[in-house]
């Protein structure tokens, strides 16, 4: 089997790293590609590349620049196959999830961003003026400048042009640098704007790891613009503080401990259905993921066997196979971190209704980063596996008395990213999701989104919002001129 040469793309050229590191399967363990690491001067010579293209790109016609953003989609539908199997060769993650999801996004996140560009209003207000004139103000929008993107591995696509997309859209140009651990798509990103012809400079590709490599040389650059991240809570404290000195723009989408509420007077089959998908989906590495479920005593008993039912008969498999519906987590590594969850959950008293350890299959699989769908019940309010993210397909269920008591138990988090309401009282599913200390509340459903909202989070979920206007306010530097009429 050929092993995959994953190299940087820099001043629209690909070009070796300064030293390689191995990219490992998480199905089978074996290793599939070489990854060309940048070193310091590789990145600097990426941002003078992003520096020397920004005038003419922002200087640009909408809507040529909106045609690039287009054909940044085609090239990504045209190349879907590729595209595809690289996801999933990267994640493990099954082909009916990287096939409806994170690929389809990664196109439409090209075309939502050029519409937004293509049809922007600006701000504009009419003024008295003292000697009784008028003033015409408006808020004249420029680019940012250089932008660093820096993304995660558990939709690495979706992500990574989530960022890119509207970066490129307001006129910025782009330093990106995807995870360590999932590089591929990134790549093939980069070899699609060749293809559409970008010009040189403005999408700039640099792989590496986060400290002492190109995640640290990017945030810590005096000349980078803003930076946009998604990742870990700790992680975006540690850029945080590497891009302090500079006082410049941060965007961050963080982690989560998601809850969803459940009603006795929710539709009882839908809600299982529901949380069962927002529990498990992505082998429960989406941060939008449920990890704590607060279910109405009076079908609290019922709700638990009807989840860890569905639990139990998710089939687990080869990603490639169409009904598989869980992969393997995203590695080995990862799969240490979920696994130190399960053994903790049980020190701190948890039972154990499903799962809770690792599946056999007697082939190669048994080498890669599987774990059984997982479910606790009877863990105390403050024990760690409450309080902290896994990231893994876990959740713990607890019942719950009055919606008093359920709003207090879903906010009791440093997060606030997603939470979900299950009920048909529709005035306690406004109430309810409204109350909850989430960037994004759904009520009777999951992951269902329109990416004109905003989204992200608060407290350790996030600073900022992008989607939409959001990514317009994020990627864009105002000016307010002031016109005497
Ligand atoms: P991570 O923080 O480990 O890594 C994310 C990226 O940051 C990688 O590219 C990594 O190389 C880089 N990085 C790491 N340390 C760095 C540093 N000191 N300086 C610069 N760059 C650095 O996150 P992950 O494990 O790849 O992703 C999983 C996490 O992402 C979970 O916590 C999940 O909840 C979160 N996430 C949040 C959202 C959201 O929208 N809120 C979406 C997806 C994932």
């Amino acid at each position: 089997m050929t092993i995959r040469q994953l190299r940087n793309y820099i001043d629209g050229r690909f070009e070796d790293g300064a030293s390689t590191f191995d990219k490992h399967s998480p199905v089978d363990g074996r290793r599939v590609a070489q990854v060309h690491e940048a070193g310091r001067e590789q990145v600097e010579r990426a941002l003078r590349a992003a520096q020397w293209a920004l005038p003419a790109w922002a200087a640009l016609p909408v809507a040529e620049r909106t045609d690039y953003l287009l054909a940044l989609a085609d090239g990504i539908e045209r190349r879907f196959d590729d595209f595809l199997q690289a996801e999933i060769g990267d994640t493990g993650k099954p082909v009916g999830w990287a096939g409806k999801i994170d690929i389809p996004r990664g196109a439409a996140n090209f075309r939502t961003f050029a519409e937004l560009a293509r049809t922007l209003d600006m701000e504009s207000y009419m003024t008295d003026t003292p000697d009784g004139g008028q003033a015409l103000n408006y808020a004249y929008r420029k680019p940012l400048g250089v932008v660093g993107v820096i993304s995660p591995w558990n939709l690495p696509l979706l992500l990574l042009t989530w960022k890119v997309a509207p970066a490129l859209a307001f006129g910025n140009t782009v330093i990106m640098k995807p995870s360590e651990v999932t590089p591929s798509t990134a790549t093939l990103l980069a070899e699609v704007a060749g293809e559409a012809g970008l010009p040189a400079g403005v999408l700039n590709l640099v792989h590496g790891f986060g400290p002492g490599s190109a995640g640290e040389f990017i945030t810590t650059h005096p000349d980078i613009d803003g930076i946009t991240f998604t990742g870990e809570s700790a992680t975006g404290a540690a850029i945080m503080r590497a891009v302090a000195p500079g006082v410049k723009p941060v965007s961050f989408e963080l982690g989560g401990k998601n809850a969803a509420l459940v009603f006795a007077d929710a539709d009882f089959e839908a809600a299982v259905d529901g949380v069962t998908r927002s529990v498990f989906a992505n082998c429960g590495q989406v941060c939008l993921c449920t990890e704590r479920v607060y279910v109405e005593r009076p079908i609290y008993e019922r709700f638990v066997q009807a989840l860890a039912e569905r639990a139990r008969s998710l089939r687990i498999g080869w990603p490639l196979e169409p009904d598989t519906e869980m992969g393997p987590l995203v590695s080995r590594e990862h799969r240490e971190k979920v696994l130190s969850y399960f053994e903790l959950a049980r020190q701190e008293g948890a039972t154990v209704v499903a799962g809770g350890g690792v599946p056999e299959f007697g082939d190669a699989r048994d080498q890669g980063a599987y774990v059984q769908p997982t479910i606790w019940t009877g863990l105390p309010e403050h024990a760690r596996c409450i309080k902290e993210e896994v990231f893994g397909p876990v959740c713990h269920v607890a019942p719950f008395d009055t919606e008093e008591e359920a709003i207090r138990l879903a906010n009791d988090t440093r997060y606030g990213l997603a939470a979900a309401v299950w009920t048909q009282n529709l005035s306690r599913g406004h109430r309810v999701a409204q109350a909850m200390k989430a960037g994004l509340a759904w009520v009777n459903c999951w992951f269902l989104r329109d990416l004109r909202t905003p989204f992200g989070g608060s407290g350790l979920s996030g600073i900022g919002r992008e989607g939409g206007r959001h990514s317009l306010h994020f990627y864009t530097d105002p000016t307010n001129v002031c016109v005497k009429l």
